[in-house]
């Protein structure tokens, strides 16, 4: 029944006969990589920090233009910390894609550890910390040599800031990554979600897009959307996933 909490067996069935599932999902995806999320209890948005402002300021692009060095050093930080092992989450979801199961894996992350653990078809809508380039010129700067420098990083060809492909609150999603999502989710025979508080828009209205009858949510806590869904799991989704392939 939608929304009712699942069992376990009954999503297994389901898994096993889908040939062309499209995952969607977000921070509660690399948790368990240690990478804290922002709205669970101990996520970032509750944790005591020396900053001076709050967690969304410094993903805001107010920060990015009023405080060049401080924005580029801040992403230094951030792609630093997603220097971790994938999650069972990342793995399992590359082994489906590997077996031809699985088409495309749609992340709010950006943290890159769907790719780390194999996956191909990432779209990252809202892009992530490690493509670097100049919005003047376009250029792209080679990761290292930004995460090796200090402060602002002019771009070699033309002189302006470059930054990280991020989308940052105050942005437009990148266009060609939410559109391919959303023709990934209206094609796929089972549409997983997980790991996200279902509370960032327009992400979170791409579960609008999908129009079938097999639509598994899974979150530690429950999200708006749970009555929604055709199958829902509660708990840690980096052993929930390998548990649905065993
Ligand atoms: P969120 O913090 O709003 O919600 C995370 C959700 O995941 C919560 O509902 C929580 O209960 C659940 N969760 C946490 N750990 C889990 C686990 N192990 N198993 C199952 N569920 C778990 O995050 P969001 O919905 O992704 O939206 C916030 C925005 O923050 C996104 O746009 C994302 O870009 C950004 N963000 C990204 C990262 C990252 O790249 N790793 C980290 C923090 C925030």
């Amino acid at each position: 029944m939608k929304g009712k909490e699942s069992a376990i067996e009954d999503v297994k069935a389901i898994i096993k006969e889908s040939q062309n599932m499209v995952f969607f999902g977000g921070a509660g995806v690399s948790t368990a990589s240690g990478i804290p999320d922002f709205r669970s209890p101990n996520g970032l948005y509750h944790q005591k920090t020396n900053r001076p402002y709050p967690p969304e300021y410094y993903f805001s692009h107010e920060f990015c233009m009023d405080d060049p060095d401080g924005f580029a050093d801040f992403t230094r930080e951030c792609y630093q910390s997603y220097q971790v092992p994938p999650s069972g989450a990342h793995l399992q979801l590359a082994k489906w894609e590997k077996e031809g199961k699985l088409s495309a894996v749609i992340t709010q992350n950006i943290d890159g550890l769907h790719q780390r653990a194999g996956s191909r078809k990432v779209y990252e809508v809202h892009g992530n910390m490690h493509d670097i380039y100049c919005p003047h010129c376009g250029h792209q700067v080679p990761t290292k040599d930004f995460m090796a420098g200090k402060g602002r990083y002019p771009c070699p060809r033309c002189g302006h800031n470059v930054r990280a492909a991020v989308t940052l609150y105050g942005e437009a999603l990148p266009q060609v990554a939410f559109s391919q999502a959303i023709e990934a989710i209206a094609s796929c025979d089972t549409f997983i979600v997980g790991g996200t508080s279902l509370v960032v828009y327009p992400a979170a209205g791409l579960l609008n897009y999908y129009r079938g009858d097999r639509m598994i949510l899974i979150n530690r806590e429950a999200t708006p959307a749970d009555s929604r869904a055709d199958y829902v799991l509660h708990g840690d989704i980096s052993e929930i996933l390998p548990a649905l392939a065993d």
